[in-house]
């Protein structure tokens, strides 16, 4: 899971970094709003803490935008400012929850994991498409009369096409997606793994295909 922090005291920021990278999440910065909104955009993101007071543009706006834009994925709100009025101006942004700083390490990671909780319920209600199934607890692909095991990056990768089927899906966002900034992988690599998970829907005689949209990215479509 990858979380982003938008906040623009940058020991704040760092010191939320920190924290959430020893309980084992991947995390982005973005010191000021305008940087946010390009990084929420991306795409690559499971999760904001989104400050409000920043500089460029508000929190606030940020989340407007965002959300605006058809991103979905829970914000939660960083205030320093605790008077009802915020809060309610936070949710109707379409925030999912917000803390009042300074707040305590237990509490803010508590409220990660309920919200990326939901968001992982939600998938699980999300992995069928067209005639097939993802099986989460057994990385299976099930079509109607047959099923097989996926390798875990064949996997993820089928399970990010579904979420987003529909939407041509750029090469830079699906590989930062699988394969992290950190892992060196070759452009190649994905067009080989787009190859095996098209095997597989071919295996299970599945409709959904892979189109692919030259020098942009791929999309996931019910075929014929
Ligand atoms: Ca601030």
């Amino acid at each position: 899971m990858r979380i982003l922090i938008v906040e623009d005291e940058h020991e704040i920021a760092e010191g939320i970094c920190t924290i959430l990278e020893q309980a084992g999440y991947e995390t982005g910065l973005a010191f000021d709003g305008q940087t946010g909104l390009e990084e929420i955009l991306s795409g690559i993101y499971d999760l904001v803490l989104l400050d409000v007071m920043l500089p460029e543009m508000s929190g606030f706006d940020v989340l407007r935008e965002a959300r605006g834009a058809g991103i979905g994925i829970p914000v939660i709100l960083l205030t320093a400012l605790s008077q009802t009025g915020d809060k309610i101006t936070g949710l109707d942004c379409g925030a999912d929850d917000y803390l009042t700083k300074p707040f305590d390490t237990g509490e803010l990671l508590a409220r990660i994991r309920a919200r990326l909780r939901r968001t992982e319920e939600n998938l699980q209600k999300d992995l069928s498409f067209a005639d097939i199934h993802l099986e989460q607890a057994t990385f299976r692909l099930c079509g109607r009369e047959r099923s097989i095991k996926l390798p875990r990056k064949e996997y993820q990768l089928l399970e990010y096409l579904i979420i987003n089927h529909g939407q041509i899906l750029p090469r830079e966002t699906i590989i930062t997606k699988i394969w992290g900034y950190d892992e060196e992988t070759e452009y190649n690599q994905l067009d080989v793994y787009i190859s095996f998970v098209r095997k597989k829907l071919k295996f299970v005689e599945s409709r959904a295909v892979i189109v692919t949209t030259k020098g942009i990215g791929y999309s996931l479509e019910e075929g014929e």
